[in-house]
């Protein structure tokens, strides 16, 4: 799927339906964590990682229209270890 990378790492939330990730694309220099089964997606930062260097414009963009990402939902991510307020209601 993609270079979708799987990371159990909850730092930067999860998805607030199920707890979950399914790890992160980049989107330019921008990072977006994702729930492949709730399509939802959530915003974490932008240069935090290093590999969106290495992607070309058009991989971006094949990443983006093989993971459907055009219809997922951006979502504000739950976090577990109660980061900041807890928005876990
Ligand atoms: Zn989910």
């Amino acid at each position: 799927m993609g270079d979708v990378i799987q990371s159990e790492a909850n730092y930067f939330g999860d998805c607030p339906e199920c707890g979950r990730n399914d790890g992160y694309i980049n989107i330019g220099r921008g990072h977006w964590f994702v729930c492949h089964k709730h399509k939802t997606m959530w915003f974490i930062g932008s240069n935090l990682f290093s590999d969106w260097k290495e992607e070309t414009e058009e991989e971006q963009r094949n990443n983006f229209d093989l993971l459907g990402l055009a219809s997922f939902k951006r979502v504000e991510p739950w976090y577990r270890m109660g980061k900041g307020e807890n928005q876990h209601e």
